[in-house]
């Protein structure tokens, strides 16, 4: 067992500052590409416009809900399995104090204090406030500062919208020729850059996290767009 240096301490914060972030670029990145396929598929069909801005609308609310409602569901599960833990502690702290003190100390001698300080530090902290000391020190959560499942879910909703409003707008706005091409570069442009930043927050190779990206989102538009046509064609 190292100590944790103060550079990791602040990695804490920051790490969890870059997890959010990645959560938006990746909320944008599927808001991209699924209504980019729709929209595409939806425009080999019929070359109407408000059909059109329905599909996308539709798809974009759908889409952006679906997302807000299972990040909802994660994070209460995962504020659920932390409260129960806080609570858990919390008796323990009342039972058994004195077995609590020395986890206490034993977990900050594991961090590099010795024997004496550590049994100083954990009497000291537990005298301040035990549960939080035990929180953070034992769980590694901070009891004041639990995921919102409602904050969470807000986030995605509105990293979706941001990402599916360009290929909705850009079905929409340009005349009738130019929608699938301006919708196609427009994406593709997009998500060389949402690949780009997610692979740059992750420390990953951008090269290639870009290429995987943009190929996916060809992929989904030259699939919708075949579909579309052939059923645009059949007279569906
Ligand atoms: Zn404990």
């Amino acid at each position: 067992m190292t100590e944790p240096t103060h550079d990791e301490a602040h990695a804490g914060a920051l790490g969890a500052r870059l997890n959010w972030l990645r959560a938006a670029v990746l909320g944008a990145n599927d808001g991209i590409v699924s209504t980019a396929g729709l929209v595409v598929g939806v425009a080999g069909a019929t070359a109407n416009r408000s059909t059109l801005f329905t599909a996308g609308l539709a798809g974009l609310l759908a889409g952006s809900m679906s997302m807000a409602a299972g990040e909802y569901v994660s994070v209460s599960t995962q504020r659920d399995s932390e409260k129960a833990a806080l609570a858990l502690e919390r008796r323990e702290l009342r039972e058994q104090p004195e077995a609590e003190l020395e986890e206490l100390t034993q977990l900050l001698e594991e961090r590099g204090l010795t024997r004496e300080v550590a049994r100083e530090a954990a009497e000291q902290l537990t005298e301040r406030d035990a549960l939080r000391a035990h929180a953070r020190v034992e769980l590694g959560i901070d009891p004041d500062e639990l995921a919102n499942p409602w904050h969470a879910a807000w986030a995605s909703f509105l990293a979706f919208t941001v990402g599916a409003l360009l290929p909705l707008l850009a079905i929409v706005l340009p005349p009738a020729d130019w929608r699938v091409p301006v919708t196609v570069v427009s994406v593709l442009a997009a998500l060389t850059l949402t690949g780009w930043s997610s692979a740059r927050l992750g420390e990953a190779g951008p090269g290639r996290a870009m290429l995987r990206n943009v190929a996916g989102g060809a992929l989904a538009m030259a699939v919708t767009y075949a579909a579309g046509l052939l059923l645009g064609a059949a007279g569906a």
